[in-house]
């Protein structure tokens, strides 16, 4: 991995992926705008999980809930009590940090050995001076912190008119608990049997203390999970069905990862041990992804036993169960849980994609994004932007694709800085329009008809007739073989 988070921030910005929210009053802290780019990027990653895990699959279908749920939910659910992180107060400059962050920070320093002089000493470390270590706030110096208190990273906010205690709502953490809650309703109006799974893709908050790394750890963030649920008496191939499903869901996410583009080396496995599960967690299992970070969740695959269902049906007084033909007895499924985060996962996708290569002496930046995550699907360049014909028949080209993809037309540069610039966004294909496409009336030239297409990863061109173009693209942008459309259109010597 070679790509740095700084790198891919500022590629981020200059070409319309993502920009920092409000960034004209000085940015909100950890909230990110997707841009022009950012948000074609970001629909197709959602639109193939949705047609590779929902639409192509017998045994799911998906909802899509509100944001807003009762508060009963989370106290059933456990947020209310559990989703907190000690925190420690500055009682002097008031800021606040999270208890187990204090000591792996810098921290502020005045020495009575040198006068009361200031110093930042590094993280853990004591005065060189008077061997101090830090007691007092890491940032100013001066104030004590407060014993650890535990505050809760859900969003309040107020239903209706009235700020009392009796109005809180919160803005839901995870996008989970609806599955749950809806479970009746999903297997009622869809007559489902199990195993079958609910999907659902959408916003999630958390007022995450210290959240960054750009789009990794953010406060608003969008989340796609599943709810699969299973008979845990069943037995698949001789194992219990729950346990059969967890690895089945494993292996799928993992092979979904490497199908759109995360290389090999870059994924791993990553078992939580004993301490680290949830109590009702039976085994969870992280993919995790080598990002310019270091090794990090990219996403997690968790078997929830029946612990969710129990817990809704305890608080709302309502039965949440299956009813199982074969044994005549009412039965809690289990429920495995692949759950990832949208941003993260375009994140894991922008930083394996990045590339840097040298081309006749040039630097030349791809983003060799598989061509059903890029944001633009075809450039149509025409080659003299003065030739009236050349460029009507480019935006003509464009239109006509634009019915099935996203297609940008652009004549701002000379064809070599236009190349390099869809190379820099991902686009995988480029059309140029060319005299010999239209001809010269004034020579008396007819034109062939033919454009030129031009691949982004190979830099290889094929010339072919514009009414085979959408048939050519439909291939090509679904996996098909550039050396096939090569050999079958080639290019004038
Ligand atoms: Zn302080
Ligand atoms: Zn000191």
């Amino acid at each position: 991995m070679t790509v740095t988070m700084d790198t891919l921030v500022s590629l981020c910005k200059r070409r319309g992926f993502v920009f920092q929210s409000s960034e004209i009053y000085g940015g909100t802290g950890s909230c990110y705008d997707y841009g022009p780019l950012g948000v074609e990027l970001k629909n197709n990653l959602k639109r193939l999980w949705w047609r590779d895990f929902v639409q192509n699959r017998p045994d799911m279908v998906g909802i899509d809930a509100s944001i807003l749920m009762h508060p009963m939910v989370w106290k059933a659910s456990g947020h209310l009590e559990n989703f907190t992180d000690p925190m420690v107060d500055c009682r002097e400059c008031k800021l606040r940090f999270r208890a187990d962050d204090v000591d792996t920070l810098a921290w502020t320093h005045y020495c009575e050995a040198t006068k009361g002089n200031k110093f930042t000493i590094p993280a853990g470390e004591p005065c060189s001076h008077c061997g101090a270590r830090r007691t007092l706030c890491p940032d100013c110096g001066k104030g004590e912190l407060t014993p650890p208190r535990r505050f809760n990273l859900m969003f309040k906010t107020f239903m209706g008119p009235v700020e009392e205690e009796a109005s809180v709502a919160y803005l839901r953490p995870e996008t989970a608990q609806a599955m749950f809650v809806n479970f009746e309703n999903v297997l009622q109006s869809m007559r489902l049997k199990l195993p079958f799974g609910i999907a659902q893709a959408g916003r999630s908050f958390r007022n995450e203390i210290t959240p960054g790394n750009f789009i990794f750890r953010t406060r608003e963030f969008e989340q796609m999970e599943i709810e699969y649920f299973v008979n845990p008496r069943d037995t698949v191939e001789g194992r219990p069905a729950d346990e059969y499903w967890h690895d089945r869901w494993i292996a799928d996410c993992m092979a979904w990862f490497r199908r759109y583009g995360l290389r090999e080396e870059n994924l791993r496995l990553r078992e939580h041990d004993q301490s680290e599960l949830s109590h009702y967690s039976k085994r969870t299992v992280d993919i995790d992804y080598r990002f310019p970070i270091g090794w990090s969740e990219l996403m997690g695959i968790a078997n929830r036993t029946d612990f969710d269902l129990k817990q809704h049906a305890k608080f709302s007084g309502k039965s949440l169960t299956y009813f199982d033909e074969e044994r005549k007895e009412h039965i809690v499924p289990y429920v495995v849980e692949p759950a990832s985060g949208v941003d993260r996962a375009l994140l894991a996708f922008l930083a394996d994609a990045y590339t840097e290569e040298e081309v006749r002496g040039e630097k030349r930046v791809v983003l060799r994004f598989h061509p059903e995550l890029a944001p633009v699907k075809v450039a149509v360049l025409p080659l003299l932007k003065k030739r009236d014909e050349i460029v009507k028949a480019a935006h003509a080209i464009r239109a006509t694709l634009a019915g099935e993809w996203r297609v940008v037309y652009d004549d701002t540069a000379a064809i070599g800085r236009l190349y390099r610039r869809q190379d820099e966004v991902g686009t995988p294909y480029c059309v140029t329009v060319d005299v010999q496409t239209v001809g010269d009336s004034d020579k008396g030239e007819v034109g062939d008809g033919k454009v030129t297409i031009r691949d982004r990863d190979s830099m290889g061109q094929a010339r072919v007739p514009i009414e085979a173009l959408t048939g050519v693209f439909r291939d090509l942008l679904s996996g098909g073989d550039w050396a096939k459309v090569a050999s079958e259109f080639p290019a004038a010597k």
